[in-house]
């Protein structure tokens, strides 16, 4: 479709991927666009350069051959040679991107670029075919996309109010009301992270407490777009009896009825190592599935589990 640029359009923020043939983020074959920065930083997390709200040295050091090509690219000088191979002044780096292009193992990438709103609809436009054939359509995640409220409403105007597809939002719903209500026009699916029930476990291990969100999920079950919870489950975290219990407890009483169980994994480890980051939780653990799954049927939910 040709048409004049809208304010809308020229709206851009950070995105961190776009992904295409998603198969697990809402009906269909999907694009998913993942939004930058979060105001959680739970320790599971499977998407670690997702926290962050500016884009990210990754630095892959089992592809690096410690050639140190990169290093005279950095005007900065926050890579250094040394014996036990290149370190890297995180301090110093301003994620410019300057030295990626001079590794030629793969081994550098900058996470986050900015991007508008008409380059993305143009992007997942190409797909427009897929999407109708297979009842998909597009998935904004992250990430929290409502961190960047401005560009995620008006780029669900675009693809939604605009281009006709089928949108759906991947949220932990962190955000006052008027933020999240303000997107539901513009939304056919709304993927609704609920990670714990308590306050002040939620606030251990996800750096906040849960008020609003809990607050959030009693509003959104009012409203008229279609709603799914999604419990990621972690061991040890909100896989004991006491915390399935308090959850099927609020989802019943709240009046949800699906749940997706989204069980712990460890797939962004690799990740974590590449922005230098630590990981604190035990990389083998197994989450109570069937215990999880058990309980919540017995709290009359239609329960899923999300396969990776
Ligand atoms: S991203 Fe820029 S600042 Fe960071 S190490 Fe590379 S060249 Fe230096
Ligand atoms: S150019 Fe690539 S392989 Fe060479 S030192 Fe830098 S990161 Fe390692």
């Amino acid at each position: 479709m040709n048409r004049g640029l809208t304010w809308a359009a020229d709206t851009a923020g950070i995105v961190f991927d776009i992904q295409h043939f998603s198969l697990h983020d809402g009906p269909g074959v999907r694009s998913t666009v993942f939004f930058k920065g979060c105001p959680l930083s739970c320790r599971w997390c499977g998407n670690p350069e997702s926290q962050g709200t500016r884009a990210q040295l990754m630095y892959f050091q089992h592809l690096c051959a410690a050639c140190g090509n990169c290093v005279s690219a950095c005007a900065r000088h926050a890579l250094f040679l040394e014996k036990d191979g290149l370190h890297i002044d995180r301090d110093a780096c301003v994620a410019c991107g300057k030295c990626v292009p001079y590794c030629q193992r793969g081994a550098r990438a900058i996470s986050g670029h900015g991007m508008s709103v008409h380059e993305i609809s143009a992007e997942v436009r190409q797909h427009w075919r897929i999407f109708q054939q297979s009842g998909g359509g597009v998935t904004v995640s992250g990430g929290e996309p409502l961190a960047q409220k401005d560009f995620l409403y008006a780029l669900l105007q675009e693809l939604h109010d605009e281009a006709g597809l089928h949108t759906c939002l991947d949220t932990c719903a962190k955000a006052p009301w008027p933020v999240l209500e303000r997107m539901l026009p513009h939304l056919d699916l709304v993927l609704l992270d609920i990670k714990h029930i308590d306050d002040a476990t939620h606030r251990q291990w996800t750096g906040a407490g849960n008020a609003d969100i809990l607050l959030n999920a009693r509003k959104l079950v009012e409203s008229p777009v279609e709603m799914l919870v999604r419990l990621p489950l972690i061991p040890n975290f909100n896989d004991t009896d006491d915390s399935l219990i308090a959850f099927g407890n609020f989802l019943r009483e709240t009046g949800f009825r699906n749940i997706e169980i989204m069980p712990y994994h460890t797939l962004g480890l690799s990740k974590y190592r590449a922005l230098g980051k630590a990981y604190t939780l035990p990389p083998k653990a197994e989450p109570r599935l069937s215990a999880a799954i058990d309980v919540l049927n017995d709290y009359g939910l239609d329960v899923t589990v999300h396969r990776h």
